[in-house]
């Protein structure tokens, strides 16, 4: 199928789109870029001065990418520890790469990227990896009361309608998913099987007790409605006999999720290894979770390449490296 022609919305809903004529206005040059990561990390240049041990303005360093201590003249770097950090593409391109993935709901491709702005191929791939690394949220917790569970499969032949692998099928990389039905948010896992105890174990670890979890028939959901203590109302429903919705017992809403990662990567990435899969699902989770919260994608990505800076200290950017 074409996924250009689905029936899957390409776009975000408009007040929550970051037009590209407000990127173009606030990040014009690598310079304006770079001032956005500094006021994200140090508001308005306020830094704990190591030299001369205060908090301190710091004014940008013309030509590097460093501001100095307004009284001793020692250096910060707002890039140190950013996925920036150690990159000779410049800054811009990277805020374009995130502006691009942020602005679809399907993704876009290396290929894209690269006709947009120029650089290699590898280099977009790499961009993109790196971008990526920053969307995972391994600390999100549903609060909705009402979810459903559901796994998809990824890669191989599917062999039913259903995608589930059939005896001997290994090829196939189960992955588990729980949305709440009021918010919507969701959080999608790779695994490695689907027995009845993994499954258990991810409804634990991300389902709030007491809540209504909706599944399907599949034989490794038995057992949903108590694990280790854990009390939850169970509700299923039988596609087998194609009794896909009634009432409120239907898995739609995890399904349309599922349909849209499909489509995102047969359409937009063509393959993906199950390397990367966790990788990609995250992409795709951090869109989708932010779709009708009014929290602007880019921005949103924007901000976290501020809080996900690497503990580990490195050393100072080299002196010679402009923006
Ligand atoms: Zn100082």
């Amino acid at each position: 199928m074409n996924y250009r022609k689905s029936s899957i919305r390409q776009s975000i809903p408009k007040e929550l789109r970051y037009t590209r004529q407000q990127f173009d206005r606030e990040f014009p040059t690598d310079d304006s870029c770079l001032e956005q990561i500094k006021e994200q990390r140090f508001p308005d240049g306020m830094a704990v001065c190591e030299k001369c041990e205060g908090p301190r303005k710091h004014y940008r360093v013309t030509g590097r990418t460093a501001y100095a201590c307004a009284t001793c003249g020692n250096h910060i770097y707002p890039l140190a520890g950013t996925i920036f950090e150690k990159s000779t593409t410049s800054l811009r391109v990277w805020f374009q790469a995130m502006y691009l993935m942020g602005s679809t709901r399907c993704g876009i491709s290396a290929k894209q990227i690269q006709r947009e702005t120029g650089v290699t191929y590898k280099t977009a791939w790499r961009m993109f990896r790196q971008i990526r690394s920053l969307l995972s949220e391994p600390d999100m917790q549903l609060e909705g009361s009402t979810v459903e569970v559901d796994e998809m499969y990824h890669g191989g032949r599917r062999k039913n309608g259903r995608g589930r692998p059939m005896r001997g099928d290994k090829q196939k990389t189960p992955v588990i998913g729980v949305v709440e039905r009021k918010g919507g948010r969701v959080i999608a896992r790779t695994a490695e099987d689907v027995s009845m105890k993994t499954l258990q174990g991810f409804v634990k670890e991300y389902v709030l007790p007491k809540s209504t979890v909706f599944t399907d028939e599949f034989a490794s959901y038995n057992g949903l409605d108590r694990i280790d203590g854990k009390e939850y109302e169970h509700k299923r429903i039988n596609h087998e006999s194609k009794v896909y919705v009634m009432g409120d017992v239907h898995t739609n809403t995890i399904e349309g999720f599922w349909s849209l990662v499909k489509r995102g990567i047969g359409g937009v990435y063509h393959s993906v290894s199950q390397k990367y899969l966790q990788s990609y699902l995250d992409e795709y989770s951090f869109r989708y979770n932010r779709r009708a919260s009014g929290n602007l994608i880019f921005p949103a990505m924007l901000a976290k390449a501020s809080e996900k800076v690497s503990l580990k200290p490195s050393a100072p950017i080299a002196e010679n490296q402009t923006v």
